[in-house]
């Protein structure tokens, strides 16, 4: 270590120095379970009877005549004592029969996108006459719960109550904990009866998450939803043990996490991109008119890499979500307050893209400061789709996006890797969280596979 007040600057290089398993595809027993799942999958007929009569809607007991909106108050908790922590429900029930697509937002109370993102397609700026989500227009029903965490967003915090996270405690039970009691009834109620789960995210407290949809691929109703959500990055995984993708999937619900921007943040752009992938599975699936806009390419990431701090300080990061680098390239330098003569740089282990950054700037050695999805194949179609004066991602739907493109011209490019760090959210959170909420944390940690 250089001596206090020695003005050398030193460089540190990333210590994990092994190869980074990176090639060019999904690898290839992952590859083929996908495409055997796709293959034995044969819809055969029309899934959904369009022309037959229209039907009511039925949610928690309650009736929706086709061509109709219905608000309705559902309450997470069985109870005649105490709060019943009713939270709205908005019901807009197509005029033609077809599939029912719930989309949910603030399972954890403190991320504001999908929450934002749910209330605004329930207002009369989308459902109303002629509108995208006009009920006389459509074919389907749309169940919008854009506040499943309502104790968490009262008081800013991913969890509920009693420290459980909503979204590791799928399928719940009638006579468990608190917040297994709710997971229980939103799955009964509002997940059970659905073809088709949006559930909508942003990072954990510290970071940014770049816009992207989380799936299981090999899941071919799952597939479909995640391809035509007409975002960049795809990230191939089952989901959390206890998440709600993960129990809706197990019921044959096609689902998917849709992630972006950060907590307490309402991020224009991530709610923007929301919307536009909203729209664009509801157009896919024909339950509005119109064709879905498709990106210029696909990242299908089947493995990413964390960038750590080697040393403690505060990080000057210069790159944020969707940054595209070069191996080797200084993305970020430590400093010392106390020793303010001295920095340590952080170097990007491989050319990549990434998916998420740190937004709290202090780091001990260890600390994550961004997630990154190393790229080997398709880097001049990426460079094409990079912010000339960023050199950032743009993300379909952030600019609008033409909506002519078929999906054969849409080009995919696989990452192989392996998901380095596990539960990396639940160990950022660590920080922030409190004692009494840290014990759920850490047992979540150990099974997590990724971080929604
Ligand atoms: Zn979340």
């Amino acid at each position: 270590m250089p001596k206090k007040g020695d003005d050398t600057k030193k460089t540190v290089r990333p210590k994990r120095t092994k190869t980074l398993k990176v090639s060019n595809q999904i690898p290839p027993k992952r590859r083929r379970e996908i495409e055997r799942a796709l293959d034995a999958h044969e819809p055969g007929r029309p899934e959904w009877d369009r022309l037959s009569g229209a039907k009511q809607h039925r949610f928690f007991g309650k009736r929706i005549k086709p061509g109709f909106i219905r608000h309705i108050e559902f309450p997470l908790l069985d109870v005649k004592l105490g709060d019943a922590w009713p939270t709205p429900v908005t019901i807009i029930h197509g005029h033609r029969p077809g599939p029912t697509i719930t989309i949910t937002g603030g399972v954890h109370g403190d991320e504001m996108v999908g929450q934002v993102a749910a209330s605004l397609l329930s207002q009369t700026v989308f459902t109303g006459p002629g509108r995208p989500l006009d009920p006389e227009m459509m074919a389907g029903t749309v169940r919008l719960a854009p506040v499943l965490n309502p104790p968490g967003f009262t008081r800013q915090r991913r969890y509920f109550p009693d420290g459980r996270d909503l979204n590791r405690e799928f399928p719940g039970s009638e006579t468990g904990s608190t917040t297994g009691r709710v997971a229980h009834r939103v799955l009964e109620e509002l997940i059970t009866g659905s073809d088709f789960l949006l559930d909508l995210h942003t990072a954990a407290n510290g970071r940014d998450n770049l816009p992207q949809v989380r799936a299981d691929l090999a899941h071919p109703p799952s597939n479909r939803i995640a391809r035509a959500f007409g975002i960049e990055v795809i990230l191939d995984s089952k989901g959390p043990k206890g998440s709600m993708r993960r129990a809706a999937s197990r019921l044959g619900i096609g689902s998917l996490t849709y992630e972006g921007g950060g907590a307490n943040l309402a991020d224009h752009e991530a709610v923007q991109i929301a919307i536009h992938g909203i729209l664009n599975v509801l157009r896919s699936l024909h339950v509005i008119p119109g064709n879905a806009a498709r990106p210029k390419f696909r990242l299908l990431a089947s493995g990413s890499t964390w960038v750590r701090a080697d040393e403690g300080g505060l990080v000057d990061l210069f790159v944020s979500r969707g940054s595209f680098v070069e191996t080797g390239e200084v993305i970020g330098r430590i400093v010392d307050p106390q020793r303010p003569s001295e920095s340590a740089d952080i170097l990007a282990p491989s050319r990549g893209i990434f998916i998420c950054t740190a937004n709290n700037p202090i780091v001990t050695p260890g600390t994550p400061v961004g997630h990154l999805l190393p790229v080997t194949r398709g880097v001049k179609l990426i460079r094409k789709g990079l912010d000339k004066k960023t050199n950032r991602l743009i993300v379909s739907g952030s600019k609008g996006e033409p909506i002519w493109r078929e999906d054969y011209e849409v080009e995919e490019i696989m990452i192989e890797g392996e998901w380095s760090g596990g539960g990396v959210d639940a160990e950022w959170q660590r920080d922030w969280q409190s004692s009494s909420e840290l014990e759920h944390v850490e047992a979540a940690a150990e099974e997590e596979e990724d971080a929604d």
